[in-house]
């Protein structure tokens, strides 16, 4: 990749609903790329397993599929983005979530003379949504997603990426969890496709089909952003 040109790293956001792939084309991004995943779910998941006050506050909201409050979630992605490897450029998956934290993500990146180089909206159906989260597992290993529909792994049982042989399932992929989740999307997410769109930063794509299609599309998107 030819980064000369830009004059601050790259500030990726990755919108849509919960399974729509934003995690899985983060990674994939990130590879390429050789840009940093941030996923703040995955902060505010090991904040909860390490026992964080943050932890222990999100917790029961994470587990009814509610959005953790903007003061914890923006105080864990602005800690986050000061480690010195997101001095490479950053995809952020699953944040902003709401106008606040995309006002207070502008506010931050303005501090450091940055801006978002492009929000890329991943757009789904609902009912396809359930179907993918309640299918879907990771390697306890390296974080590599997969799914029984989808996308098993080559070889039965062993991870295509790290080789670990165990997996996990994340404990609000379960339908309840899911409906909450969507609504919380709808109600608090979806207005930020509006917020970008009015920015000039947003970039939309059909996120129906195959996880390959879909990552063509998103490394041309990021490709003009980082010319
Ligand atoms: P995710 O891994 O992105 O699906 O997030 C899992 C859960 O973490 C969500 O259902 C929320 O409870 C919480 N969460 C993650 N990111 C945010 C955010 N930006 N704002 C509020 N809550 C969040």
């Amino acid at each position: 990749m030819d980064t000369a040109t830009t004059t601050s790293p790259a500030v990726l956001i990755l919108l849509g609903p919960p399974g729509a792939g934003k995690g899985t084309q983060a990674r994939m991004l990130e590879d390429k790329f050789s840009l940093v995943q941030l996923s703040t779910g995955d902060l505010l998941r090991a904040a909860v397993a390490a026992g964080t006050e943050a932890g222990k506050a999100a917790k029961a909201v994470m587990e009814a599929g509610d959005l953790v409050s903007d003061e914890i979630v923006i105080a864990i992605l602005r800690d986050r983005m000061a480690e010195p490897d997101c001095a490479k450029g950053v995809i952020l998956d699953g944040f902003p979530r709401t106008t606040v934290q995309a006002e207070a993500l502008d506010g931050l990146l303005s501090e450091n003379d940055q801006k978002i180089s492009a929000a890329i909206s991943l757009e789904v159906e609902d009912a396809e949504m359930v179907i993918r989260i309640s299918g879907r597992y990771t390697c306890a290993g390296c974080g590599e997603g997969f799914h029984d529909r989808f996308k098993q792994p080559a070889v039965e049982g062993k991870c295509d990426k790290c080789g670990h042989t165990e997996f996990k399932r994340r404990a609000d992929d379960n339908a309840e969890t899911v409906a909450s989740r969507l609504e919380a999307y709808h109600a608090q997410t979806a207005p930020l496709i509006t917020y970008y769109e009015s920015h000039g930063v947003l970039q939309r794509t059909d996120a129906m089909g195959k996880i390959d299609d879909i990552a063509s599309d998103l490394e041309g998107f990021v490709s003009d952003a980082l010319r």
